[in-house]
């Protein structure tokens, strides 16, 4: 007998977890979300830095951003699991005259949406924050104090439990194998434990998700992008706490893991592919860049197997693609974070569920972030992309 469900989500990352939770909250719950793995969370999402912040430079990013931190901060009450929401900041660093007055523009824009506490810092207010860092070429920064860091796995199975209270289905351990399209409507998924009758579809597949769009017959410009990050061993040569702080003049950024840290480095030679494997030549890359904004770290122990690699899902404006899909009735996408899928999993999951249950959102415009910009020549432009 073929199972039928009035939403299949393909994903069960923070992405499809949050829309699930969302359309559950607005009393849809005949839904089957179907999930490759064993586990939840072993793709982009148990991989992500957990960072989330609001200071963007775009309208839709930063009241994304708006919405979500308010909900991670409300995570635990309302959702009743721990987000361990940690607001300790977001601090950015500029050693150029260019770099400062465009944090400062940044800064009006963002103070304008609601945005109230983001501030502007001097050198003296930065080293405060961390003495160690060597700060003679930094001319000042912003920092936003309810910027942070939240657990992505237990965000996501948060989501997914207060969802499957209602009556959501999880599927695990099977593969979507093909979308059935009839009259250019979406009728069926077909899976490797059978099909599923259903008139909506929700591609949550995260940097697979081109390759979900295109069983329908539908283009969408999501790459898969290799991401690193290195863990130091335990490290007491920086404070027990500070924010998460990013040297602009490399891109190099870090924040306290535990007893260690993280480091993290946007490696611009790296090329798109599905390269899930860490490169030990990373390494010497990212120390280079460490020690140098913050001498003490030459000292910090790293061991190159508990250094990790996962995907970021590019789109060639740097932004999410959230909306139905324009010639294929009943498929949405919410796709293509550009590395902010954790940050905006809240916002994303209202926006999509609204898109679903009442046809739009009063959160963004949502003809901006549709997938048509693209062949409109409407891209949205973000460079503050981590
Ligand atoms: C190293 C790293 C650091 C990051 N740091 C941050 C950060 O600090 N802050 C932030 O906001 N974001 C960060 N990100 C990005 C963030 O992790 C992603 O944007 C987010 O996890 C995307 O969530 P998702 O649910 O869409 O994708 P995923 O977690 O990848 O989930 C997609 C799911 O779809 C499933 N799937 C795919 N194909 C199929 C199929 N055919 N059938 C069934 N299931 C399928 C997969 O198994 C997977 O579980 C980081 C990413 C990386 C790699």
């Amino acid at each position: 007998m073929t199972e039928t469900a009035d939403v299949v989500i393909i994903g069960s990352g923070i992405v499809g977890s949050s829309v699930a939770y969302h359309l559950a909250q607005q009393g849809c719950t005949n839904v089957l979300v179907v999930e490759r793995e064993a586990h939840q969370g072993k793709d982009s999402t148990g991989k992500s830095m957990g960072g989330v912040r609001a200071q963007f430079t775009t309208p839709v990013n930063i009241k994304m951003s708006l919405y979500s931190i308010n909900f991670f901060a409300e995570f635990d009450e309302v959702v009743g699991h721990p987000a361990d929401y940690r607001a300790h900041g977001y601090l950015f660093c500029a050693t150029t005259e260019r770099h400062l007055n465009y944090l400062k523009t940044n800064r009006e824009l963002q103070l304008s949406l609601g945005l109230k506490n983001v501030e502007l810092v001097e050198p003296e207010d930065i080293l405060k924050m961390v003495p160690q860092l060597s700060a003679d070429d930094i001319i000042g920064g912003t920092f936003c104090p309810t910027d942070g860091f939240v657990d992505p796995h237990s965000v996501m199975m948060g989501f997914m439990l207060k969802a499957r209270e209602t009556g959501t289905r999880l599927w695990l351990d099977t593969t979507v194998t093909g979308i059935e399209v009839v009259n250019d409507r979406v009728s069926a998924v077909e899976t490797t434990r059978g099909k599923i009758s259903t008139p909506v579809v929700v591609n949550a597949a995260g940097a697979w998700a081109a390759q979900i769009a295109r069983m329908a017959g539908a283009e969408l410009p999501v790459e898969p992008l290799r991401r690193q990050l290195v863990p130091t061993e335990p490290f007491d040569g920086l404070p027990k706490r500070f924010p998460m702080v990013i040297d602009m003049s490399t891109g190099f950024h870090f924040r306290r893991e535990g007893k260690g840290i993280l480091l993290a480095w946007n490696d611009p030679e790296e090329t798109p592919g599905f390269k899930t494997g860490f490169d030990p030549t990373f390494i010497e890359k990212i120390l280079t860049r460490a020690a140098m904004r913050v001498p003490c770290l030459a000292e910090a122990e790293v061991n190159p197997r508990r250094s990790w690699a996962g995907l970021y899902e590019m789109t060639p404006d740097h932004h999410a693609i959230i909306g139905p899909a324009p010639n294929i009735k009943g498929l949405y996408f919410v796709n293509g974070f550009s590395g902010h899928g954790v940050m905006h999993s809240p916002a994303s999951g209202r926006i999509t569920a609204d898109l679903i249950v009442k046809g739009d959102s009063e959160l963004v415009d949502t003809t901006q972030i549709g997938v048509e910009r693209f062949a409109e020549g409407r891209l949205l432009h973000e460079t503050a992309v981590l």
